[in-house]
């Protein structure tokens, strides 16, 4: 195990097997772990991931060193010393690890409300708008799991009514999905239950819907 990836997942908060193995032989994991701890709860502070910007791993690393943000301007006017590069590399290693890359809040939001066809399911549905598309994370409620020959799939409908799906699940939980068009011009989302029948086009069967 490489100290990067060692260091990375002590971040993350896993248990990393094989941990005292390599502390024994590895002097520089070894001094690390105090500021590692520190780091690790700070990393699980959801404060720190509301404004994240270019200079997140500076933030962290000033987070952890308890620093004032007097001491941060006037530390940066100095050359950054070469640990702050690592520590933000292994701190954007963990962010990824535990899944906290939905640190930026969301660009809209909405909740979907049910039709007669799923009567107690919900959803709520938050977007990011981004270069490559738009990246949706769904918390569905209410659905039922489905088995083999069927799926959700979920729909944007643009307001001269054309349809790009985003994709598919089975069942209840978040779901993130990427769509490549954005919701300015798709505004409708809509989730139908497709049978596995390989016809590509919308079912009709629609369980969840945007209340326009
Ligand atoms: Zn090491």
């Amino acid at each position: 195990m490489s100290c990067e990836a060692f260091q990375a997942r002590f971040l993350a908060g896993e248990v990393v097997a094989g941990r005292e193995g390599h502390l024994a032989t590895c002097a520089a994991c070894r001094s690390a772990v105090g500021g590692l701890e520190a780091l690790r709860d700070r990393l699980a502070d959801p404060l720190l991931w509301e404004e994240p910007e270019a200079d997140l791993g500076m933030r962290v690393v000033a987070a952890v060193a308890g620093e004032t943000e007097a001491a941060r301007v006037r530390r940066r006017t100095r050359r950054t010393p070469a640990w702050v590069a690592a520590v933000a590399a292994v701190a954007v290693v963990a962010a990824g690890a535990v899944g906290l890359t939905r640190y930026r809040a969301p660009d809209w939001e909405v909740a979907l409300v049910p039709t007669g066809a799923a009567p107690v399911a919900v959803a709520e549905v938050a977007g990011w708008n981004t270069d490559r598309g738009t990246r949706m994370e769904l918390e569905v409620r209410g659905l039922e799991t489905l088995g083999p020959d069927a799926y959700y799939e979920v729909w944007l409908t643009s307001s001269d009514g054309r349809h790009v799906s985003a994709g598919t699940f089975r069942g209840s939980g978040e779901v993130t999905l990427w769509v490549g068009v954005r919701r300015a011009d798709y505004p409708r989302i809509w989730v139908t239950l497709e049978p596995a029948d390989g016809d590509p086009a919308p079912s009709g069967r629609t369980v969840l819907d945007t209340r326009l």
